[in-house]
């Protein structure tokens, strides 16, 4: 009885907030791209069919559906969205609603679950070190972190194996530095010469190499998808409400003085499954549309108002790249790391029956593919690839390719680094984008940063706040040298 009474009552509730929602239905112009609009739900006719399915015993919760109001809305449900969600959540249980919108659940495309899922400690930038040192911890602790309740305990697979630079003779002073850099901050990397690479990779080809450096502890490649369906699970055992629907629009409004008004934004608009447009306020909107990011801004006027604050966009847009699955029974054996050639085309080991993946981003940007589809370019294999790869490591000559995919990187065309933090106008929209193909490894501790710089007021753990939004306006790119 009491169980009924509460259903009916959460019934008369939920209607009754949907009561005061009025969809918001764009202009014509505004409609034009988007397919098929659906029709006005009566609230009044939900709530009937609810009650009429309830006595039924038909009822299946709707839930969830598009809330009215939310505290954190974060615009994509991969490992970025998933992470900030899982912080904020677990920081704040009870006060704290968090929504997380999110337009394909089975992430078909999204970056997350095509990429490669290296983890490694060697960045040029010292940040992004302690980013990924941070990640390692978390992995190793992972079942304090993600395990639910009467449900298996996460294991993302983190192979230790550890990431191998190979550089020439003129770079191998910046590796030294950056090897410098990487063990002054904990890092446990050991640069190796011509002698140390034989010894330990004698499968290695060290023609034309000066220096190597190589991740003996916390560097490695896990499972990225396993990850993302960790965070996912203990997020919705927490009370985080992952939505499907696309984000097409906000709703700006006027605030301020005659005179000197600003634009806010006031609400997310939201397009369900069916087409109907919802409106759904929010204190922080979280752009984690990882690829997509640069249209989520584009969409809140930034880099299109000419507003003062608003004509900077934000630079990051999809970008393709290949994953290439070869099989090589005589390849170098478990121990082989990650390893990155002078050529920058990188390999690792996939399993344990003699699967590698292998890849390599194009050498310039009048190479960059086509971003229309995910179709692979086999001929960039063929021309590319497989020739550096039988060069370094002889016994790829005989391998064969056995599949492929593609993927976008959540590229940064401005410097390929982390943009995060609030936007110097929106404020209420917050970052955290342009990764540039390194997001799994520090999907975790971004997501602990925004947690730290929206309860706490500022980053407590890693100082990220020279990676915000103003570096774009002022035109100060942090580069990362070290991009895969
Ligand atoms: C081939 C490849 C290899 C990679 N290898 C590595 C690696 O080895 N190590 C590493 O650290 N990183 C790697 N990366 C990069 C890494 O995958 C990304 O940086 C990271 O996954 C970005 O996570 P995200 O959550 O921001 O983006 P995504 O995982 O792409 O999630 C964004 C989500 O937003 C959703 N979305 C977009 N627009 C909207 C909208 N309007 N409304 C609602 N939802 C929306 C999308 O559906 C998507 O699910 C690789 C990437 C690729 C493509």
């Amino acid at each position: 009885m009491l169980r009924t009474s509460y259903q009916i009552f959460r019934c008369f509730n939920r209607r009754g907030l949907l009561w005061k929602q009025s969809p918001r239905y764009l202009t014509e112009d505004e409609k034009k791209d988007i397919p098929a609009v659906g029709k006005y739900r009566s609230p009044w006719k939900m709530f009937r069919k609810e009650i009429k399915d309830y006595f039924d015993e038909n009822i299946t919760p709707i839930e969830p559906e598009i809330p009215l109001e939310t505290e954190a809305l974060i615009i994509g449900g991969g490992a970025i969205g998933s992470s900030v969600a899982f912080w904020l959540k677990q920081r704040n249980p009870k006060g704290f609603r968090v929504t997380v919108i999110e337009r394909d659940p089975g992430y078909t495309q999204a970056s997350s679950m095509l990429a490669v899922g290296g983890i490694r400690h060697q960045f040029s930038v010292p940040e992004n070190v302690q980013l990924s040192m941070f990640t390692s911890v978390f992995l190793r602790n992972i079942r304090e972190y993600l395990s639910v309740l009467d449900s298996d305990p996460p294991d993302v697979q983190f192979n230790h194996q550890g990431y191998l630079f190979l550089v020439p003779e003129e770079r191998a002073e910046y590796l030294s530095q950056s090897v410098e850099m990487q063990t002054n901050l904990g890092a446990k990397i050991r640069l190796m010469n011509r002698q140390m690479l034989a010894q330990k990779f004698p499968w290695l080809n060290l023609d034309g190499i000066a220096l190597g450096s190589y991740g003996m502890e916390g560097e490695g490649w896990f499972d990225p998808w396993l990850l993302v369906r960790a965070l996912k699970a203990k997020n919705i055992s927490m009370g985080v409400q992952y939505v499907k629907g696309e984000v097409v629009d906000f709703d700006l409004k006027e605030v301020g003085l005659p005179g000197k008004k600003d634009l806010f934004l006031d609400s997310t608009v939201i397009k369900n499954p069916e087409g109907q447009l919802f409106k759904c306020r929010m204190s922080y909107v979280v752009n984690c549309a990882g690829p997509w990011a640069g249209q989520i801004a584009r969409m809140a006027g930034i880099g299109v108002r000419k507003e003062e604050g608003l004509s900077t966009p934000l630079p990051v847009e999809p970008r393709k790249r290949f994953v290439y699955v070869v099989h090589c029974p005589d390849g170098p054996g478990l121990e082989t790391p990650l390893t990155i050639d002078t050529t920058g085309v990188y390999f690792r080991r996939e399993g344990l029956g003699g699967y590698y993946l292998c890849g390599a981003s194009p050498n310039s940007e009048e190479e960059e593919p086509d971003t229309s589809n995910l179709d692979v370019d086999y001929d960039f294999y063929e021309k590319h690839v497989w020739p550096a790869l039988a060069y370094r490591v002889p016994k790829f000559e005989v391998s064969k390719l056995k599949s492929a995919w593609a993927g976008f990187y959540d590229y940064n065309t401005f410097d390929q680094n982390l943009v995060i933090g609030p936007h110097p106008y929106h404020k209420n929209m917050v970052f955290a984008n342009g990764l540039s193909g390194h997001g799994i490894q520090h999907a975790i501790p971004i997501g602990r940063a925004l947690m730290e710089l929206l309860i706490d007021g500022e980053y407590k753990t890693i100082n990220l706040s020279r990676f915000e939004f103003p570096r774009l306006v002022d035109n100060e790119p942090i580069q990362e040298v070290a991009i895969v």
